[in-house]
């Protein structure tokens, strides 16, 4: 018998990596159209996606043109910024206040685009 617990997988949009889930981030395409959001919990409907935690892939997610082919829809500085501040933060709670805070700044993100 196999005592190992089933870790749930899910692999990584930027370098296909399966890793377990509590270390990736979920964002989500919504069904109706728009922007890729940011979905932690997983409970909006549409297409998800995963990226690693880790900075790199997030980093690369945001200045490799390539990588956005792989989404359905764009994604907006918000959730850019989201997904930065879980990779800098990564023990900070995935709140909806605090989603909602950083949603409010993306001035920073403006000066990065390539
Ligand atoms: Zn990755």
């Amino acid at each position: 018998m196999e005592t190992a617990p089933a870790v749930p997988q899910r692999k990584c949009v930027v370098c296909h990596q399966l890793r377990p889930r509590s270390e990736l981030l979920r964002l989500a395409a919504p069904v109706r159209g728009g922007h890729i959001v940011p979905n932690p919990q997983g409970n909006t409907g549409g297409k998800g996606y995963y990226v690693c935690r880790e900075g790199g892939c997030v980093a690369k997610l945001r200045t490799d043109r390539k990588m956005r082919k792989v989404f359905s829809c764009r994604i907006d500085d918000e959730t850019y910024n989201w997904l930065s501040q879980q990779v800098t933060a990564p023990n900070i709670s995935e709140s909806p206040n605090q989603l909602r805070a950083t949603a409010k700044v993306p001035s920073e993100l403006a000066t990065q685009k390539l």
